[in-house]
């Protein structure tokens, strides 16, 4: 039978051989025998999609390199029979991934990884726990590249107690001296279920992370690095392209705890238990999607990125003009400069992307 080709597919692996203070993602510290077993249940639950192959597919976590050599080598033999013919690999990692391991990577044609550095800066290392020097990461890019992996995104936190924005530069400074071609930003979350939070550790002023945000901005757009989406920052061509399917709204497959989907308009949410998910539960939330819903998806999402969304996709999408159909609630901030129309694409103002939220509201509700 002829599989159907679909955009992408998310595999979250939950592992991590250290817990980060500020996290509330879904992990549990890496055990061998519970990463065995997660991978006979990821390979069972994979094939609710037999008929599919994907274009796109992101390992994410968690820690995914955490996996032994062994353990990844079982994770991309699994994946092989839902890759597509152009498929395109990225991984997340961390810091001390060794080159063992990046020959695996490299083995399966992985093209992309994307490394939680977080921060150089010592005191904040300190506050989180980690200790990654900037040596270190420049050798571990180094030897990306010799096998072949170029496109290489880090991941930068902001919004520390007492961080200032010369503290973030500081960080900048580094990152772009590094040979990357992706930053993604990220202000610092005090959330329920991370250890930050049960020590009570101050969330950011917000004021003080606006102002974060656009020193972050004015920089890295001197440095040749383009804010493409609220938070993510690339050279020219390398724009996320797994993300670009979710902020564009299209399909996407998901796997593993916690992870998300959307496929044939239904979007389901695995179990955050690992204990279910052992025993093949995997299903906690489903839920079909209606014209609303996806209108409301497509919008909230669409306009995150920095050219917004197209309108004719938008017509043929739903059979609907979106100018029409939102006019009342538009006009106002077209009129004020809030939202701009350009090219056929309707944007938020660049100034106004940090508070994509603020507009969404007034839009959605
Ligand atoms: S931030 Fe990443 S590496 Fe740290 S605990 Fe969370 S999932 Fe694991």
């Amino acid at each position: 039978m002829k599989k159907i080709l679909k955009p992408a597919l998310y595999v979250h692996i939950p592992f991590c051989n250290y817990i980060c203070p500020y996290c509330s993602f879904t992990k549990v510290f890496y055990d061998q025998d519970f990463a065995d077993r997660y991978l006979t249940y990821l390979e069972k639950e994979l094939t609710k999609y037999s008929n599919f192959l994907f274009k796109s597919i992101y390992i994410g976590g968690g820690t995914p390199t955490s996996l032994s050599h062994t353990q990844l080598e079982r994770l991309f033999l699994i994946l092989k029979k839902y890759q597509s013919e152009n498929y395109f690999i990225t991984i997340e990692s961390n810091p001390e991934l060794t080159e063992d391991k990046i020959e695996v990577l490299e083995k399966y044609n992985v093209k992309r990884i994307s490394i939680g550095v977080q921060t150089f800066n010592q005191i904040f290392q300190k506050q989180i726990n980690r200790f990654t020097t900037p040596e270190e990461i420049s050798s571990l890019i180094n030897c990306l590249h010799k096998h072949g992996i170029s496109d290489i995104n880090l991941d930068l936190i902001y919004g520390f107690n007492h961080e200032t924005i010369d503290d973030v530069i500081g960080d900048l400074k580094i990152f772009t001296s590094l040979d990357i071609k992706h930053i993604s930003t990220y202000c610092l979350q005090v959330e329920e279920m991370s250890i930050f939070y049960n020590k009570k550790y101050p969330a950011p002023d917000q004021d003080e992370a606006r102002k974060q945000y656009d020193a972050i901005c004015d920089y890295l757009k001197i440095k040749g690095f383009y804010r493409y989406e609220v938070s993510n920052f690339a050279k020219k061509g390398f724009e996320s392209r797994h993300n670009l399917i979710y902020w564009n709204d299209q399909e996407y497959g998901g796997v593993g705890l916690g992870a998300s989907s959307y496929i044939n308009r239904i979007r389901r949410t695995s179990t955050k238990s690992l204990s279910s998910y052992l025993k093949g539960k995997y299903d906690d939330y489903v839920e079909p999607v209606d014209d609303n819903s996806d209108k409301f998806y497509f919008i909230m999402l669409g306009l995150r990125l920095e050219q917004g969304f197209a309108l004719d996709e938008y017509q043929r999408r739903f059979k609907a003009n979106f100018l029409d159909e939102y006019h009342d609630k538009i006009s106002p901030l077209l009129d004020d400069g809030n939202l701009v129309i350009k090219n056929g694409y309707i944007a938020l103002r660049e100034d106004d992307l940090y508070i994509a939220d603020y507009f969404l509201r007034k839009i959605l509700f």
